[in-house]
């Protein structure tokens, strides 16, 4: 069976009623027919069928044993994480997602957990980082915002002749364009808020393993803490997913073709997409995305704040706002927004310029979205230019 056909035929038909549509339970608790015998859900914070049903939609589409939904992306990680004991060592991307960051270094760290920052993009960075103590690695590939792309079948085989875990953060890609465990992945995360439920209206979570051991042990992990996603936005995360195939296609056809418009622009500097050839590591992308997704990232030639602040403010269709993976675009200034915490040096470091403005590329009609960036891009320039002349 095709992925497309897949998605929507493993979301099962309610068996109770028929309903094609999975039937929101929402409740705590479950009626006993005497102690301990029950229908396979005893109180809501240990299983729902409505999460259920998500759970098992994205260990299917991840190729993975055991799926489990929580309240936020952090939340899966934050699960993850809990697999590891005091004086565990962690290597991770180095432009791994802030909220990670934050994480890792400022709960973590706390209690006896250390975080190594690599260039992942070489895979040896990976193997020359690993110590006696290294238990997890930690990738994301493409990045936020650069779309830096990582091998990430050769860091599973450094991974695994090292027996050490490794999790791949798939919320870029998508499980439409990329199967980390495929690839060799012991675990997967998602932050559903993006791709998955597609529409800007949730906060959620989902950690995929490759093993029923694995699977044993998140699943201890999520009840003993709790922060489950809640029955209706199981359902919302489920619906979108039910369209993620067209969307991604969308959003990644769109996406090209605004990169490839922002090539032609005087004022443009770098334009960062996994799609074009010009891409650093593009040949690797290709071999293990299907799709390159909707993120596009761009900087000035004149390395302004100010400049870019003034696209970002500027466009009409492109909102202005933090998060990515709507069906409507969007538009931020990373050195402003998402990135504000990291000092200045270290974000020059990972490319990310104050002129750099990332977009998320919706799935409006493309030139609809190419217009809107070229009228706010030439009055800018102009309006550069007489300044400068005057
Ligand atoms: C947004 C995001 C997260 C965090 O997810 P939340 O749902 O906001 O908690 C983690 N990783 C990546 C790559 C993200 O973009």
């Amino acid at each position: 069976m095709k992925e497309t056909t897949k998605i929507l035929h493993c979301i099962p038909v309610d068996e109770l009623t028929g309903a094609i549509s999975t039937p929101i339970y929402q409740t705590s608790t479950f009626v006993q027919e005497s102690i301990g015998v029950h229908k396979g859900f005893d109180y809501a914070r240990s299983n729902n069928p409505t999460r259920k049903v998500l759970e098992d939609l994205i260990a299917n589409l991840e190729n993975g044993q055991n799926g489990f939904a929580f309240a936020s992306g952090l939340a899966a990680i934050d699960a993850i994480l809990k697999l590891l004991e005091h004086g565990d060592e962690i290597i991770a991307v180095d432009d791994i997602y802030g909220g990670a960051f934050r994480l890792f270094t400022h709960i973590y760290q706390k209690f006896g957990i250390e975080v190594k920052y690599v260039d992942t993009s070489e895979a040896k960075n990976v193997e020359e980082a690993i110590t006696s103590k290294t238990k997890l690695i930690w990738l994301e590939s493409p990045t936020n915002p650069t779309l830096k792309i990582s091998d990430i079948k050769e860091i599973a085989k450094i991974a695994k002749a090292n027996k050490i875990l490794f999790c791949v953060d798939n919320t870029f890609a998508s499980p439409v364009s990329q199967k980390p465990i495929d690839l060799g992945a012991d675990l997967v995360i998602h932050s559903a808020t993006k791709y998955l439920s597609g529409h800007s209206d949730l906060i959620a979570g989902l950690v995929v393993t490759n093993s029923e051991e694995l699977g044993e042990k998140i699943k201890f992990i999520q009840n003993a803490s709790g922060g489950i996603l809640s029955p209706f936005d199981s359902w919302l995360v489920i619906r979108g997913i039910e369209t993620l195939t067209l969307r991604i296609k969308q959003h990644s056809e769109n996406a090209k073709k605004i990169a490839e418009f922002l090539l032609t622009l005087d004022l443009v500097d770098n334009v960062y997409y996994p799609g074009l050839e010009q891409h650093k590591n593009h040949l690797i992308a290709k071999n293990q995305q299907k799709y390159f997704g909707g993120v596009v990232s761009f900087d000035l030639k004149i390395d302004e704040k100010e400049l870019a602040t003034q696209i970002v403010n500027g466009t009409k269709l492109f909102k202005l706002a933090e998060s990515l993976g709507g069906v409507k675009s969007l538009i931020c200034l990373p050195c402003e927004m998402t990135h504000k915490s990291i000092p200045r040096e270290k974000r020059y470091q990972s490319g990310v310029k104050d002129s750099l403005i990332r977009l998320s590329v919706g799935i409006e009609d493309v030139d609809d979205l190419i217009n809107d960036l070229k009228t706010i891009i030439n009055k800018v320039e102009k309006l550069n230019q007489f300044i400068k002349q005057n």
